[in-house]
Order: structure tokens, then sequence, then C-alpha cells
């Protein structure tokens, strides 16, 4: 099949048979179709389109080493700086589409599968058969271009106790039976966004899963299809209230629903398993890290979000110019920040990119550290830039009617009292309704706090950031600076 388009996305998410529970209903099929998902559902579907545009198919797929057909971009395995390069582009021209505000778009696990599979033996350490699974699920995915999403995180009960210690261990998906053809899986899992939508979930460790013996079972990493029997998702509030796109431009196209994965004694078969048990080799991170898969992630991810920079940058000079007020000293520095922060992350990316050497498995892969440091620095920058925005726009986010106002009685005192510096009244409001959309509607706030705990907790990012930077060479340089005059007490 190879790269597929936006209809045989679409086609496959209408036909399937599963279970999601939205709004106290249990929608099983027409996912695409719902009034939740039929928008986010096309805005996947057109960038699977893009694949095939005579423009772009050459920056967004390359051919199969298998069935020599063309596949998505994202799972080609860099073997050159070239290859690198292609999938940065790549991952840049899809996060554009939506100004960085889909975070879930298929390039991200891509990045990880395909990284993965080139570690298999990795996983093989433990079981042949595991380095063959990851292997086989990689061509897979690429050769049917499936949209995945994944879930990692165990629900939010009682932070000071690990998961065997909750009043029901079960309530933490957990390994509830072993059989020849698989494992039985009984529990859930926060949070899997787009799950509703996607092809299929992999379920991969906490990085937060610690080594004891009593974490055995909540030790796995596996991947099956989201119609998979007892599986069922729990979503959240749709935040597309089905408004036009003049009304709630972003919400209406982009809302990528968060959703409870609950695993009700689910078969996983066994060549869908990549790990089981083992906890010393799946705590802290390790599989993500020793494979490679969290440096392609983190390009995707860091690709995204210099995206989603850049909107916030257009958005203000749009805006500025709209309402006269660039020549404020104020906004000018305002506006200096968001600079700032567009130019860091480009740099960030740049150096990744420039510093680029094979890893362990053989892979060119960016530089690490640039993009750690711009995956732990962007959560903490994205809150200020969606304050800049509704500190300069001010009122006019609240002083906004909406399309049916520009169309009806109204559009003259629209027209009249809503105009600006260079727009005219409905083109001002529109403006000032993107502006609402990315700053102060429930869509605008998601946004933050999906990008602060992207990557997981900050606060334990950090900790491992210290931990893991060598800040030898300059902890030596002033140890040896203070030692010039020698020990204080010969003196
Ligand atoms: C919008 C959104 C979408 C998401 N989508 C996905 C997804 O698609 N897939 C997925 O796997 N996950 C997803 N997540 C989950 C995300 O990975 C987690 O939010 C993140 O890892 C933090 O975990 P938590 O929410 O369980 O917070 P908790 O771990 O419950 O933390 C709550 C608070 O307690 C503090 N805390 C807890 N334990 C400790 C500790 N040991 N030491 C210090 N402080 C502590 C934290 O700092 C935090 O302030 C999503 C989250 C959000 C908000």
């Amino acid at each position: 099949m190879g790269a597929r388009r936006g209809a045989d996305y679409l086609e496959a998410l209408n036909t399937s048979e599963r279970d999601i529970r939205i709004h106290g209903e249990r929608v099983t099929t027409g996912l695409a179709d719902h009034a939740a998902f039929r928008n986010v559902a096309r805005a996947y579907a057109a960038l699977y389109d893009l694949q095939h545009d005579p423009e772009l198919k050459d920056v967004l797929t390359y051919k199969s080493p298998t069935s020599g057909d063309p596949v998505g971009t994202s799972f080609l395995q860099p073997e050159t700086l070239d290859d690198l390069d292609k999938r940065g582009r790549m991952m840049k021209t899809w996060a554009d589409r939506s100004f960085g505000n889909l975070g879930r778009t298929g390039d991200y696990l891509n990045s990880a599968v395909m990284a993965m599979a080139t570690a298999a033996d990795w996983f093989g350490q433990v079981d042949p058969r595991f380095a063959d699974n990851v292997r086989s699920y990689y061509e897979h995915v690429r050769e049917h271009d499936l949209l995945l999403t994944h879930t990692l995180i165990n629900p939010q009960a009682n932070r000071a106790a690990g998961p065997g210690s909750q009043a029901d261990p079960f309530q933490a998906a957990a390994i509830a039976e072993e059989r020849d053809d698989g494992v039985v899986i009984r529990g859930a899992r926060m949070l899997a966004t787009i799950g509703p939508i996607a092809d299929e979930i992999i379920v991969f460790p906490s990085t937060v899963l610690q080594a004891r013996p009593e974490d055995e079972p909540y030790a796995y990493a596996f991947a099956i299809p989201c119609d998979t029997p007892g599986l069922r998702f729990l979503c959240r509030e749709s935040l597309d209230q089905g408004r036009s796109h003049f009304d709630h431009p972003l919400g209406s196209r982009f809302d990528e629903m968060d959703a409870v994965a609950i695993f009700d004694d689910v078969l996983v078969p066994f060549e869908r398993c990549f790990m089981l048990r083992h906890p010393e080799l799946l705590t802290r991170g390790r599989m993500y890290t020793e494979t490679g898969a969290l440096t392609h992630m983190t390009h995707q991810v860091v690709t995204r979000d210099l995206a989603k920079a850049e909107f916030i940058l257009g958005l203000l000079s749009v805006i500025s110019e709209s309402i006269g007020i660039e020549g404020f000293e104020h906004v000018q520095n305002k506006l200096t920040e968001v600079i700032m922060a567009r130019e860091l992350m480009a740099s960030s990316l740049r150096a990744a990119e420039a510093d680029a050497a094979p890893n362990d498995w053989g892979i060119m892969s960016p530089a690490w550290w640039p993009l750690n440091v711009a995956r732990n620095w962007f959560p903490r920058t994205y809150p200020r830039l969606r304050e800049i925005v509704w500190q300069l726009a001010a009122s006019g986010l609240f002083g906004l009617p909406t399309e049916a106002d520009t169309i009806g009685d109204s559009r003259e005192d629209v027209e009249r009292y809503l105009q600006s510096a260079t727009q005219d009244g409905v083109d001002r409001v529109k403006l000032f309704r993107l502006a609402w959309d990315a700053s102060v509607s429930a869509f605008g706030g998601r946004q933050e706090v999906y990008e602060f705990f992207f990557f997981g907790d900050p606060v334990r990012m950090a900790q491992a950031v210290v931990g893991s930077y060598d800040r030898a060479p300059y902890t030596e340089r002033v140890r040896a600076f203070l030692d010039e005059d020698g020990p204080v007490a010969t003196r």
C-alpha cells in the first residue's frame, strides 16, 4: 500500500469497529464523521494527501526497501546527513500545516518505531523473538502508513505509592495472565491523545517505572490495533464545538482528543510484544534512550515547537500592525522575546542537525544536548508566548463577535466600530478570533498544559538533566582558578 491518501485513512477509521466513550455515549463506528472527531480527522487526512502532492512527494516520501512503493519519510532510517535533512524537512512541512498545533501527527511515533527497529537487538537481549517482533512491526506500520497513538502513564491515583501498592493493583494496566499465544492486559493507562482516531496504540513503559520486583507486572512494551476487543477509550469533553473556522479557527480544525485507555482483559498476541517483565531494562526511560528512539522523537518535537514559535511570532506581528502598537517600546520588548524564542529553537535544531553522527546502532542521529535543552526549554517558554498574545491583543480578545454577527444585522456595527488601523471590521475580528483561540479559549488552554507535560513532568525531567549533564569541564576550571594561589591554609 505504501504512503496513503487522506481518503484511505478516513475510510479505515469509519469502518473500524471500536469502543469509544464520549459525552455519555458509546460510539463504535463512523468515527471519521462523528462531530468530535471529523474535523481533526480531516486535518490528519490532509497531511496524508500531501504525500501525493507532486511538489512535496519527494520530501514527504521515499522508496520502500521492500515493496519499492513510496512510503512516508518519517520511516526513513537515516544513514547520511542528507537523509536526516530530508526527515527534518518532512517534519517541518507537516508541522507548518497546523502551526504546530497538531501534536501527534504520525511522524512523531513513526520516528520512535523507526529507531527501535534499527535497535531491534536491544529487545533481543531478552528473547530473540522480541527483536523479530520489533522489526516486523516497523515494516507493518511503514507499509500500511498507520497512525499511532501511545500511552505511557499510570492513572493518577496515589503518586506516593507505586502501581502495585494502589488500592486496586489492576487500576494501572498490568499483565494479568501470560499465555503461550500472548499476554492478557487488565487496567488503565493515561493518556492517549488521538486514541479514538488512531489506527494502533503503542503501550510503552513509563519513564518513572521502578525496577522493584513488585513492578514486574507493569513492565511491558507492546502495540495493538485500536479496535482490539476489550480496549476502550474514555474521552474528555470535545473542544471542537462544531463552530465555523471563522469562529474557532484552531479548535474547529485541530482538537486532538485525549482519552484514558482501558484494557478490559485485552489479549495482546505474542508477536505484538516487544518486551515483557524485565523492569530493570525498562526503568528510567532506558528503552527510549538506549535504542535511540528518544533522540529521533525529540527531533520531530523540536521541529514542531519551532513551527509553533513561528506561528506566535507571525500572529503577534499581524496584530501589532493591525492595531498600530508596534512603535511602543514594551511591545517591541515583547516581540523581541518571541523572536528570541523562534531563533533559539531554530538554533538548537540547526546545532543538533549540524553535529549529527551515527548512533550506537549505526543510524545518523541529531546531537542530543541541543535537542534536550530545547525540549526542556520550550515547555517553560510556551506559557510566556501565550501570555504575550493576550497582553498585546488585550480587550480585542473579548470585544469579539461571532461570524453570525458579521453577516447579520450587526455587520454595520462590526465594520464601523471594530475596524483597525489597517483592517476592516470583519478581517480584524477574524484575526482576533485566531489570537483568542491560541491564547484564551479552551483549545488554547489545553495547548499550554499539553506543551508543559509533553515529555513528562518537567520537575523530574530537570532532575534527569542535572543528573546526566557532564559538568566536569566547568567545575574543574572553577576549581583550578580557586587553586591558583594555593590552599588558603598554607598562606
Ligand atoms: C493534554 C495532555 C495530553 C497528554 N497526552 C499523552 C499521550 O498521548 N500519551 C501519554 O503517554 N501521555 C500523555 N500525557 C501524559 C503526560 O505524559 C503526563 O501528564 C506527564 O508525564 C506527567 O504525568 P502526570 O500527568 O501523571 O503527573 P503526576 O505524575 O501525577 O504529577 C502531578 C504533580 O505531582 C508532582 N509529582 C508527582 N510525583 C512526583 C515525584 N515523584 N517527584 C516530584 N514531583 C512529583 C508533579 O511534579 C506534578 O506537579 C498527556 C498529558 C496532557 C496534559
